[in-house]
């Protein structure tokens, strides 16, 4: 049997160096480093790479920074330059040359791409909860925010908990903090991660903080969405379990605080299966919980992923999964084959599911899901739905506004051959479908228009935008 040693992710070690504006900007690098998989070293030695955040305000502070950059080239030799230092560049290269990369004062993108490059973080499906695309091209327009850091479960195909310990919550003002600058800063859609959404801050007894405008909020899933969701930009809930206070998320879905969307890794659908991998919330009432759900948010999304072949499924197993997939109607479905990985229980099980049996399971999901998600898809034409915009086609726009006729609508907007592509509230970015639009002149990514739907296919939608709502 082929088993998958996990690679370790790259270790990062930073001195930050300053006034406190500079350590809010470490927190954010550092932040975003950390939502990408990367692993913090406390010490030189231990980091594959070092960030040096440096202060030029007095020639004092700036000598201080080179003297910092000197330390950390000696002590380990892989150094990038952030910080009010950034400035003055030259002077860095001068006296180091062997600086990697040196980027300004709050250029979070620019530093945290340079991180990338010189430490890439290796693609594992086990280690990045973010896409991989994702990583180096996240728009300024949509953001993840990290949660906690951890897991309490101990699935049997994961060795998250073994290499991230249990969970730790973040303290949900700081979370609160973070999101409000990134809102400030024109993130129009937070995307919120961690291992388990739904167990966030039980590891501080879901105290209460006092937020900064007066009242608290507990560290609790619902609380907290509802301070997400009063920032007026697009929030987007990501691995949470169907455990029973989930049902208190809908309401906020139906306030529009909180997208109608779920992305709820259910893994399987068998009872034995599920137990087997010993999943978190895995009881046989998710079907009617879905159903309650749809009942109060028609409109909710929810995206799942699911595992085959993994030790022990049998006919049965996976027969009472493709019927449980017909039943819960999901709008995205991603699926796996069971992967063992070094260290991870399941990888020792008896019964280990032949490749070629994985590989006949995994496309029957696959053509079930396309199924379900082209019928899903076609309902929607004809409707009028809200659009992120996230990128242009390099098109020169026409002003002439030639209307072509495929509908009669009073505020269309008319750009011939300027192609757009965005997402619905249905479309988390990268792992969800994608909506094209025709006739998108005058649109920038993270515009949000209003969008009537005139075709769809398995994944997609396509239609025309009718007038911007927001910007
Ligand atoms: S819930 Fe399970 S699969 Fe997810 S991180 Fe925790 S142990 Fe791993």
């Amino acid at each position: 049997m082929n088993v998958t040693t996990l690679p370790k992710p790259p270790r990062v070690g930073l001195v930050s160096l300053g006034c406190p504006k500079n350590l809010v900007d470490s927190e954010r690098i550092m932040t975003k480093l950390r939502s990408d998989g990367y692993d913090m070293s406390p010490d030189y030695a231990g980091a594959d790479i070092v960030l040096v955040n440096t202060c030029g305000f007095l020639d004092s502070a700036k000598e201080e920074s080179l003297e910092a950059i000197g330390e950390a080239i000696a002590e380990n030799g892989r150094v990038v330059v952030t910080g009010c230092m950034g400035k003055e560049a030259d002077v860095i290269r001068n006296r180091f040359p062997d600086v990697l990369a040196i980027t300004g004062a709050h250029e979070y993108e620019q530093v945290v791409g340079a991180v990338h490059e010189a430490a890439p973080m290796p693609a594992n499906a086990f280690l990045n909860l973010v896409p991989e695309s994702g990583l180096k091209l996240t728009p300024r327009h949509y953001s993840y925010l990290k949660i906690s850091e951890g897991c309490n479960h101990r699935c049997a195909f994961c060795i998250i908990p073994h290499l991230r310990g249990d969970l730790v919550s973040r303290r949900p003002d700081a979370i609160l903090r973070e999101a409000e600058k990134l809102v400030a800063a024109g993130t129009k859609e937070l995307l919120v991660i961690s291992q388990d959404t739904s167990a966030y801050g039980v590891d501080m007894r879901h105290k209460a903080f006092p937020l900064k405008s007066g009242g608290e909020v507990r560290a609790h899933m619902t609380d907290l969405s509802r301070e997400l969701g009063k920032l007026g930009a697009w929030v987007r809930l990501h691995y949470v379990y169907p455990y029973p206070h989930v049902n208190d998320v809908i309401p906020l879905m139906a306030e529009g605080l909180v997208l109608p969307y779920l992305d709820i890794p259910f893994q399987h659908a068998s009872p034995d299966v599920l137990r087997r991998m010993r999943r978190p919330a895995n009881d046989a009432k998710v079907l009617q919980r879905i159903r309650a759900w749809r009942e109060q948010m028609p409109d909710l999304a929810i995206r799942s992923s699911f595992v085959v072949g993994f030790p022990g499924e049998t006919d049965q197993d996976f027969a009472y999964l493709l019927n449980w997939l017909e039943e819960a109607q999901l709008d995205r479905v991603g699926a796996f084959k069971f992967e063992p990985v070094e260290g991870a229980p399941a990888t020792s099980m008896g019964d280990q599911v032949p490749a070629d049996l994985k590989t006949e399971r995994y496309e029957a999901v696959m053509a079930l899901s396309a199924r379900i998600s082209a019928a899903k898809l076609t309902a929607k034409v004809g409707s009028i739905i809200d659009v992120l915009i996230d990128r242009v086609d390099d098109v020169e726009p026409s002003h002439e506004g030639v209307d072509r006729g495929h509908f009669d609508a009073p505020h269309a907007v008319h750009h011939h051959n300027v192609g757009a592509t965005g997402r619905s509230k249905a479309d988390a970015p990268e792992i969800d479908g994608e909506v094209h639009l025709r006739d998108a002149g005058g649109l920038k990514p993270g515009d949000i228009v209003s969008v009537r739907i005139e075709d769809a296919d398995e994944h997609d939608l396509y239609g025309v935008p009718l007038e911007t709502v927001a910007a």
